[in-house]
């Protein structure tokens, strides 16, 4: 287990799956009856911006400080839709961000901060160190119980939770590379029949598009009622040397969270295209009955004179 997402928080990727996971607490405080979140693989929780790790990359540069700065970047051109917006502020409302952004929160903070009184989260992390610093972070907060064990374990005994309605997030670190995907399709299968109503967020890695199309594949088969993809790539999907962009599958999803995500998956693709055009996919994958209907678009890159530097 080498993977810290020390290095990477607040990257592209980070801005995808944590407005994705904003729009799907939003949709689930829709109703007043409380919902669990489970968070498989929930990292530490926070991360501080000037610390050596995120220091070392500087990914957040080209991820979360494009939509808070666009005019940097020669890409501010209107208004922000309001779900980002919304999301960007409640990220600067969290204390050390007061002067500006200065920490990252992982999912876990994110959650515990769109949370109501009467919601829970439950956080897995196998990582001790990381494992331990979710604790601290967590101590005093009576509505969030954090377990230093296996995510997709954990499941059989945290499925279905007592309030009968949530999400859960399964975001792991792809150190098994195409093997973890059988392992999320082996744990989301066992979910699925112990919590068939459930929201299942599963965010995965694109560098070359054959590696993730047997997943895409096995989720058109997987029984669950809806399933949305929505991807943002920065790079073609063709080296598999670096990230190049990533996506979310949302299973029974709510029935309009591709209307929630077009526009800002729109401006994401703006925000954050680099040399090439972004380009941005938001399909149902299965759609109760509904035949699969395609709905990638392509923003132009930026000019070169409007480029930073
Ligand atoms: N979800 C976090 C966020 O959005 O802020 C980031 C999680 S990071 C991509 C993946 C984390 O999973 C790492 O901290 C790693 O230590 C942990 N991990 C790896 N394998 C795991 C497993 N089988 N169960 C639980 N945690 C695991």
């Amino acid at each position: 287990m080498n993977y810290r997402h020390a290095y990477h928080a607040g990257n592209f990727a980070d801005v995808l799956k944590h407005s994705v996971l904003f729009a799907l607490i939003e949709a689930l405080k829709a109703k007043d009856t409380p919902f669990a979140l489970i968070d498989t693989h929930a990292g530490s929780g926070c991360y501080a911006l000037d610390s050596e790790e995120a220091g070392k990359t500087g990914e957040y540069r080209d991820g979360i400080a494009r939509l808070l700065f666009p005019d940097l970047h020669g890409t501010g051109q209107g208004p922000l839709p309001a779900l980002l917006r919304r999301w960007l502020d409640s990220v600067l409302a969290l204390p050390g961000n007061e002067q500006g952004l200065k920490v990252y929160p992982g999912s876990p903070l994110q959650a515990a901060q769109a949370m109501r009184a009467t919601d829970s989260a439950q956080l897995c992390e196998l990582h001790p160190e990381e494992a331990s610093r979710l604790r601290e972070l967590f101590h005093h907060d009576r509505r969030v119980h954090v377990h230093h064990r296996n995510g997709y374990e954990a499941l059989k005994a945290l499925l279905p939770p007592k309030e009968k309605r949530g999400l859960v997030l399964i975001d792991p670190p792809y150190e098994a590379q195409e093997e973890e995907y059988r392992l999320i399709e082996a744990a989301l299968k066992a979910a699925l029949q112990r919590w068939p109503n459930g929201i299942y967020a599963v965010w995965y890695p694109i560098k070359l598009r054959s590696q993730v199309q047997p997943f895409l594949r096995w989720l058109q088969r997987c029984g669950a009622r809806r399933v949305l993809q929505a991807e943002l790539l920065v790079h073609p999907d063709d080296s598999p040397l670096r990230l190049n962009g990533s996506g979310m599958v949302i299973l029974n999803a709510p029935w309009n969270l591709d209307q929630v995500l077009r526009e800002p998956l729109q401006a994401m693709a703006r925000l954050l295209s680099q040399e090439h055009a972004a380009s941005w996919r938001l399909d149902w994958l299965i759609k109760e009955g509904d035949t699969p209907v395609s709905q990638t678009r392509h923003v132009r890159p930026l000019p070169q004179s409007k480029r930073p530097g």
